[in-house]
């Protein structure tokens, strides 16, 4: 395989693919493969990965820090990914960013060459771009981020036409960054307009330190049983504080 991804990187350089317990959406907790694309198409103003996009001052973050792209992404080769996928043991990949659906056509290959040995493969997305038949058919769930005001960015560029085809598409399950009750409303309206029933969704908090997740999910809690929602904590940021490579 001769097309190559562009990965992120850890601090010592080495690709951001490693083993963790999921901790976010439907499969918390389930131990997992993840891969890190880099790479964003949006820009939210509180990402928890800016250093996958995040390349110049232009582009909007509560973060000050801009990173060197070149520090910060690596070029490998498939066959390159493959194997250090491979080194690790399991049978879940979960294919993360930055957005990874840029990369989708490049992706369906890597996915062939896994599929014996991998039972289930994710995507965690931003849900403005719409996957192809090819990687379709490898793929086992869609976890689709829909970014809300709160992330800084017209709805325009946030809610796209492409979400129509995630919600028709029964291997999608939604998932809302909710700062308070006003982002909650905010996704029940969406959820209307675009007919996503409430068991499909899940609403997590947007914290990034075990402290603030404390606080607004016993904020959120209540409003989230009354809509019908699900609820999603953030296990790696209680168990490693939302360190990188967890
Ligand atoms: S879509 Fe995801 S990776 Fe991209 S800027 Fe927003 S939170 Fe970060």
């Amino acid at each position: 395989m001769t097309d190559r991804l562009k990965v992120a990187t850890m601090p010592d350089g080495s690709a951001e693919i490693f083993r963790s317990l999921q901790g976010e959406g439907p499969k918390a907790g389930q131990p997992s493969i993840f891969l890190r694309l880099s790479e964003c198409n949006l820009e939210c103003r509180w990402c928890d990965t800016p250093y996958t996009w995040r390349w110049t001052r232009d582009q909007v973050h509560d973060d000050d820090r801009v990173y060197e792209k070149k520090e910060w992404q690596a070029e490998l080769s498939l066959d390159e990914v493959e194997k250090k996928i491979r080194d690790l043991p399991g049978s879940r990949l979960i294919v993360t960013g930055g957005e990874p659906l840029l990369f989708h056509k490049r992706l369906v290959p890597l996915f062939a060459a896994l599929n014996d040995r991998f039972t289930a493969f994710e995507f965690e997305t931003n849900g403005t771009i719409e996957p192809t038949a090819g990687i379709d058919e490898f793929t086992t769930l869609y976890v689709v981020s829909p970014k809300l005001a709160n992330a800084g960015m017209y709805v325009s560029k946030t809610i796209t036409s492409a979400l129509h085809g995630f919600v028709r598409n029964p291997k999608s399950v939604f998932k809302f960054v909710v700062n308070g009750q006003a982002d909650i409303d905010e996704v029940a309206n969406i959820a209307a307009s675009y007919d996503i029933s409430p068991d499909r969704i899940w609403i997590m908090p947007c914290a990034r330190t075990p402290k603030d997740l404390s606080r607004l999910s016993k904020q959120l809690a209540a409003s989230i049983l009354g809509a019908g929602f699900n609820y999603s904590h953030r296990i790696h940021v209680d168990l490693f504080g939302d360190a990188q490579g967890t």
